[in-house]
Parts: C-alpha cells; sequence; structure tokens
C-alpha cells in the first residue's frame, strides 16, 4: 500500500535533500517538524439557526529567513498532517525564488460548496479570530489556496483589522486590488507554471507549436495555466475534471481545445461537462493519453502507482501542490519522465504575493506590466540554477530544487546560531 501521508512523504524529501546536498543532519532535524501548528475550533452560527462547529489548522513551518508564508484552504479533506507537510513545502518553494519567507499554510475543514456566502463570511472571520495573535507582516502572512480567493482574503484582514485597531494590508496577501491586492496576483501561478513549462521545453528540444499538454484541473492555476498556454503557443489537448454530482470527467480533443470557449462556457454554465468543443471521455482514458506535457494543477496525491505505469507524456509540470506520490515518483523516474517540481513551477503565486508585500509596505503600487516583468526574469533564474545543479549533480529535477532551496535555508539557519 502507498504511503499517501504527506507530512511522511514531505520529511522523506527533507532527508533526501539534506543527503544529496550534503547538509548538516541537524537540519533535518530541525525542519522535520514545524516551529508552531495551532488548532482552532470554530463555531457558525448556520443560516437555519443551528451551530456547526468547524476545525481550522495554520501551520508555521520555518521562519529561518522571514516571516512564514503560505496560502489557507477550504476543503473536506483537510488535516493537520497535511497542513503540516504544506507548510514545509511554502518553506523550500521561498527558498527557490530567494523570498525573505519561511513557510506557513493552514486550511478549514469544510465544503464550501454548501455553505451560504453569508456562512463562509461567518467561517472566514472565525478563523481570524482563533489565529489572529500569531499573524502579521512580520510574522506569518496568509494568503489564498485551494477554494479561498481574493474575497475570502477581504474578509480575513477586515476581521484583522478589528481586532487589531491597525490597517495592515501586508498581512494577507492576494487580496481584491481595491484593498491593497497587486496586480497581476490572480494570475501570477498560472503564468509561472507558463514560464516553467516553456523553460523545459526549450532545454529538451520541443517545439511551442508542436507541443501537446494534458492539463487537471481548471481551477485558479488549471485555467489560467490553459489561457497562458495557449498564448504561448502550445497545444492543450486534454482536460481533466472534478464535480461534486459526477466526479471526474475529461474532456479530449486532439486539435486542441480553444481557452475562450471553454471559459465562456464556464461561466455560463458553472460547469465544464456538457461543453460542445470537445470530446468526453474518462479518467482513465485521459491519463493513458499520449501527449508531450501534463500538467496536475488540482489536489496532492492525484498521480498514484497506478496512473504512474501507465502515463505517456514526456514531461510533468507539477502546478498543484504535491500532486506525485513518492511511490509515482520513483516509477516515473525510472521511466525516464522529467518532473518539474510544485516548489519551482508553481512558486510565481508566492513571488507576486512577495512583490504585493513589498507593495504594501511601500503604499506604493506597480503595473501589471511591471509585475510580470519582474516574476519571468526571476522564476528563469530559479529555473537556470536548479538546471546547472541538475546537471552537474546528476540528480533529478526534483532533488535538484530542494538541494537548491535547502542550502539557501541551511545557511540562513546556521547564521542565526541554530545548528
Ligand atoms: N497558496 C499558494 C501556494 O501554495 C500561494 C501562497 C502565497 O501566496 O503565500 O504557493
Amino acid at each position: 500500500m502507498e504511503n499517501l501521508n504527506p507530512i511522511e512523504n514531505a520529511r522523506l524529501q527533507l532527508k533526501s535533500a539534506c543527503e544529496l546536498g550534503d547538509i548538516d543532519k541537524k537540519v533535518y532535524e530541525i525542519l522535520k517538524n514545524p516551529q508552531r501548528v495551532i488548532e482552532i475550533s470554530i463555531p457558525v452560527k448556520m443560516d437555519d439557526g443551528s451551530i456547526k462547529v468547524f476545525t481550522g489548522y495554520r501551520s508555521c513551518h520555518s521562519t529561518a529567513i522571514g516571516p512564514s508564508k503560505g496560502g489557507v484552504r477550504f476543503h473536506p479533506n483537510v488535516t493537520m498532517d497535511e497542513v503540516k507537510a504544506l507548510s514545509m513545502w511554502m518553506s523550500f518553494k521561498c527558498g527557490v525564488m530567494n523570498l525573505p519567507y519561511g513557510g506557513g499554510k493552514g486550511g478549514i475543514e469544510v465544503d464550501p460548496s454548501e455553505l451560504s456566502e453569508r456562512e463562509l463570511e461567518e467561517l472566514s472571520r472565525g478563523y481570524i479570530r482563533g489565529i489572529y495573535k500569531y499573524l502579521g507582516d512580520d510574522i506569518d502572512i496568509p494568503a489564498p489556496d485551494v477554494n479561498t480567493n481574493g474575497k475570502v482574503m477581504g474578509w480575513m484582514l477586515d476581521e484583522y483589522i478589528k481586532l487589531t485597531g491597525h490597517h495592515r494590508p501586508g498581512v494577507f496577501t492576494g487580496k481584491p486590488i481595491s484593498l491593497g491586492g497587486s496586480k497581476g496576483r490572480t494570475e501570477a501561478t498560472g503564468l509561472g507554471v507558463t514560464y516553467i513549462t516553456r523553460n523545459i521545453c526549450h532545454k529538451i528540444g520541443l517545439k511551442l507549436s508542436e507541443t501537446s499538454v494534458i492539463l487537471q484541473g481548471f481551477g485558479n492555476v488549471g485555467s489560467y495555466t490553459f489561457k497562458f498556454l495557449e498564448d504561448m503557443g502550445f497545444k492543450v489537448i486534454a482536460l481533466l475534471e472534478w464535480d461534486k454530482e459526477i466526479g471526474e470527467y475529461a474532456l479530449y480533443n486532439k486539435n486542441g481545445i480553444s481557452y475562450e470557449k471553454l471559459s465562456k462556457f464556464k461561466e455560463q454554465n458553472d460547469t465544464l461537462i456538457d461543453f460542445e468543443g470537445a470530446n468526453k471521455i474518462n479518467s482513465e482514458e485521459f491519463w493513458s493519453l499520449k501527449a508531450d506535457i501534463l500538467i496536475p494543477a488540482a489536489l496532492e496525491n492525484s498521480i498514484n502507482e497506478e496512473i504512474a505505469e501507465k502515463l505517456d507524456v514526456k514531461v510533468i509540470v507539477e502546478g498543484a501542490n504535491g500532486p506525485v506520490t513518492s511511490s509515482a515518483d520513483e516509477i516515473l523516474n525510472d521511466r525516464g519522465i522529467t518532473i518539474v517540481p510544485d516548489i519551482l513551477a508553481n512558486s510565481g503565486g508566492v513571488t507576486v504575493s512577495y512583490y504585493e508585500w513589498v507593495q504594501n509596505k511601500y503604499g506604493y503600487y506597480w503595473s501589471q506590466e511591471e509585475v510580470f516583468s519582474r516574476l519571468e526574469p526571476s522564476m528563469n533564474e530559479a529555473f537556470e540554477n536548479i538546471w546547472k545543479i541538475k546537471e552537474e549533480k546528476n540528480l533529478t529535477f526534483r532533488q535538484a530544487t530542494y538541494v537548491y532551496s535547502l542550502i539557501r535555508i541551511s545557511e540562513a539557519m546556521k547564521y542565526r546560531g541554530w545548528f
């Protein structure tokens, strides 16, 4: 049986990075657990007059380099172990992009589609009442993640301001523009995934206009990735989506699916199930499709051993956090499929969160062009540096990325006298 406990997988990655990078074992001992984890109960007055109590978490993995940074997700499968693992991945992600942050992550165990707007607002505010003493633009900085967005950040910021009396917009990122959000933040993760997909194609000699992509997920990351891939000349030939009623379903068109038609259809129907511009296939067929690139942009553990055996792609670019299980990772490495890891591929989001925080500190705001013109070279630089380590040390892309980031984090820990 595969081990799907995310914190155990995250620890294995940390351990292997310490070994491969010849990094002091004490670093592993310090980083294998988060510095702080909070669990709270959030009572919400429901619309029908009843009270429902939800469980929320916030994990601050490391503050070696700076305040902890990372999103808050609303999902029925949120657990403390998942949040801990995701916060560790955020430490690595911030290290990869040389951001002045450590890693954090939060979540509430809830299916937000079952809540009314008012209940959701109550829940978001209750979450902040439970953890606000441990938040701050120099302590721990939340942002959107799965099923949360700018609107949720707006409620959270408002609750924070009411509780503390201080208007500190930089305590949250991914805010609406009118509340101090950054231009380009919503698009940033998908755009970054696209830059990295382009870079890996250049490295392995794939011509963009002849490169086919299959994509899992059409949420914030998946939909913008789709859009920017198409803008760059790629052909997205299949999309795997999930629906509450029917579960997984996929769309396939060997000539490419049109982003414009797809997003219009989604806007009008709130689902893609009956989209006419592609054939409907099932998830098994989706995972067996022949394509150049696969981009999983849904949840962790989507690609297990069974799927890893049947994939017919050259490269996987991880748009989601932790989409490949550790056993699937081994199989894919053996099969010679290159995996560009999440902590590099999807780091565009937190990088623009950092720009948002900088703009909040200055009280001076940038154009979208300026945001993107900073994001692209900084992602290219990380990509090139990691590629070099991968080639020099003969590592997998994932191993090289972890080593690259851990060298930075461990150096900060050393200079602070932590070991
Ligand atoms: N939730 C996003 C991630 O996993 C963004 C985090 C942030 O902007 O702080 O990278």
